[in-house]
């Protein structure tokens, strides 16, 4: 079949309620926030703004609730181009919220309700069937059911799509799911708690060395992101180390959700998986020099030309 979307995003969506804190409170702790703001957010949705906002063709298959942090959702997709059709709303229960805290460091904190994320089902996958069976790449991340993940991971081969995979928060995948995420994108404690979850000792110092190592646990391909270092890609018998954008960061919120979503569009146009990631860095650079998620998304023609 011809595609008609470059990417299909099957994950979730929350209203993020952030408050910037001088610092993050210990446990017990009340501490007062200088300024609380109201976002659409969730990383299903993050991804699928940013990669909208850079010009993909993109689509998100979702859960929101019938509350009024639904339409806010719906609304912030739409208005950056994201098809919905396959965004549904449940009667039964809230709308996903993410309670974040931001520090000045710019380090944040977060608590997740999952909500109607959580009732996302494989039968919704099956219900997408055309749409995924006209992407290009289809990009998953889990805060949503593994067996949805699962399903949409297998519609994807069927339909000859390529799998970006974002395995955060980190569960357990069957083999031949991981085996499918070309690439396994994680961040380092995410490539950390991995390689400890499957009894792989660390080969040495995090980045390449992890890439390699989540290769060897069955992925196609691996990126470790590594913060304002950069990322490790591990590809066949390739291992690069892209580096950081060198910037003043001031709140990494999102930062993660904008760098695979720049990835799976690069991939979609067709980009080697190294090229893709340095595309990433570029973009995840601009959104931690912005505060939020989706508001520090740049559009295609606001991203800095790469230095050198
Ligand atoms: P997550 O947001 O999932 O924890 P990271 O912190 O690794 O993931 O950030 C994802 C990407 O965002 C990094 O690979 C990097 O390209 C970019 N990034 C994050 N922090 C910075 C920073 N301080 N300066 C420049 N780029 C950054």
């Amino acid at each position: 079949m011809v595609s008609t979307v470059d990417l299909v995003v099957v994950g979730s969506l929350n209203v993020d309620l952030t408050a910037r804190v001088a610092r993050h409170p210990m446990p017990g702790e009340t501490v007062r926030a200088a300024e609380l703001t109201t976002c659409a957010g969730g990383k299903g949705a993050n991804q699928a703004v940013a990669a909208a906002r850079l010009g993909a063709r993109t689509a998100m298959i979702g859960r929101v609730g019938t509350d009024a942090h639904a339409d806010t959702l719906l609304e912030a997709l739409r208005t950056d181009g994201v098809d919905t059709t396959h965004t549904v709303h449940d009667s039964d229960t809230p709308t996903g919220t993410a309670l974040i805290t931001v520090a000045n460091t710019g380090e944040n904190s977060i608590v997740v309700s999952a909500a109607a994320n959580a009732r996302l089902s494989p039968e919704d996958i099956a219900d997408a069937h055309s749409l995924i069976g006209s992407a290009r790449v289809v990009s998953l991340v889990l805060e949503i059911p593994v067996d949805t993940v699962v399903a949409a991971s297998r519609a994807a081969r069927s339909a000859a799509a390529r799998v970006v995979l974002n395995l955060s928060p980190v569960l357990d995948l069957p083999e031949d799911v991981l085996a499918l995420a070309d690439p396994l994108i994680v961040n380092e404690h995410e490539a950390r708690e991995i390689l400890h979850r499957s009894g792989t000792p660390p080969t040495g110092p995090s980045g390449t060395g992890d890439a390699v190592a989540l290769r060897g646990l069955g992925a196609r391909s691996a990126v470790v992101t590594l913060g304002g270092d950069g990322a490790a890609v591990a590809e066949g018998d390739h291992t690069e180390h892209i580096p950081g954008v060198v910037v003043e960061a001031v709140d990494t919120t999102g930062a993660g959700d904008a760098f695979a979503a720049t990835v799976a569009w690069r991939l979609s146009q067709g980009d080697a998986l190294p090229d893709a990631a340095r595309w990433a860095t570029r973009v995840s650079a601009h959104s931690v020099q912005h505060p939020g998620a989706q508001p520090s998304y740049p559009m295609l023609h606001a991203l800095p030309e790469p230095a050198g």
